[in-house]
């Protein structure tokens, strides 16, 4: 290796090595003494397949005998990449990226390959802080549906996709009926049970493309995305009948409600706030018409 590569290899943040066509390790840079724990005398000299660093996948599946990204580049020229875990010297288990790039000598032969690893810890933390700040942001802590913020926010975003591109949906304000009496007979921790069980049922039964948020309470807003007529009101009796035949046990008690649904179709007219009340509206209509049923208009 002359020297410009070798001081180059030595300022990179990534781990690097090289091993000649038996695989025997006769580079190791700085990054590597880091990142894996392993200092340059300890390495250099042995062969990658003696299992120092004794690659795994994410399926445990050891690479050195079976699968080892050095070997396949020195057998087919090729570059390739691959996640794995590497053996630190402390024992514990690193999640590293893998780059191998085959090496020609002067007659155009492969006689050494190189590899580049990157740590990807730290991305990995990043991305698990991510999810979980995502989800304190829009999720309900208590149903593990959309919050009312993530609803609303999704309703705007499907009110300005309908201007740009061609689709209906139905906005659905669903209130659990007498959800009082349950708190007042079974007390509050029932009652928590219970909007858990319905907003399950919600959940579980719309397409992937629809929404289920708790709006507040124990009431809930679904958005239902490019149906007709015939589709919502089939779609509305088999939320109402789901939740009717739904039950939960609590301290050795079966509890059951009933939903009212009001729905409206968006339209080209609509703010986020009329289409809410209209739908909202029909709901108190299907509440002082007998509740257990829907009013779409
Ligand atoms: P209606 O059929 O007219 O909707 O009657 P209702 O009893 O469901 O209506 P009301 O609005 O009087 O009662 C809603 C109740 O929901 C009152 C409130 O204490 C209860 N509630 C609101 N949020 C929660 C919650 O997070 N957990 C529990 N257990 N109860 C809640
Ligand atoms: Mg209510
Ligand atoms: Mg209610």
């Amino acid at each position: 290796m002359n020297s410009t590569i070798h001081d180059f290899l030595e300022t990179l943040f990534e781990g690097a090595y090289v091993v000649d066509s038996d695989r025997k390790i006769i580079y190791w840079n700085k990054a590597s003494e880091q990142i894996t724990g392993y200092k340059k005398e300890e390495v250099v000299g042995s062969y990658c397949y003696d299992n120092i660093l004794n690659h795994v996948d994410e399926n445990g599946r050891h690479l050195c005998s079976d699968g080892c990204p050095l070997q396949h580049s020195i057998k087919s020229g090729d570059q390739a990449n691959a996640n794995v875990y590497l053996h630190h010297k402390k024992g514990h288990r690193v999640p590293i990226q893998v780059k191998t790039y085959p090496l020609y000598n002067e007659n155009g032969t492969i006689d050494s390959c190189i590899e580049v690893f990157t740590d990807i810890s730290s991305q990995s933390a990043l991305y698990k802080e991510n999810r979980a700040l995502k989800t304190a942001l829009y999720l309900d802590e208590l149903t593990q549906v959309n919050n009312r913020k993530f609803i609303m926010y999704q309703l705007e975003q499907f009110i300005s996709q309908t201007r740009l591109f061609h689709f209906n949906f139905y906005v659905l304000f669903i209130d659990i009926d007498h959800f009082k009496n349950v708190n007042d007979t079974y007390g509050h921790l029932a009652g928590d049970e219970v909007l858990k069980m319905v907003a399950k049922t919600l959940q579980m039964n719309v397409r992937e493309s629809d929404y289920v948020g708790r709006y507040g309470g124990e009431e809930f807003v679904v958005l239902i995305k490019n149906v007709d007529n015939d589709e919502i009101l089939s779609i509305c009796e088999k939320l109402r009948m789901l939740v009717q035949s739904s039950s939960t046990f609590f301290d050795d008690q079966l509890i059951k409600v009933t939903i009212s649904i009001g729905g409206s179709l968006f339209r080209k007219v609509d703010s986020l706030d009329s289409i809410i009340e209209r739908a909202d509206k029909n709901m108190y209509e299907a509440k002082q018409t007998g509740r257990n049923k829907f009013i779409i208009k």
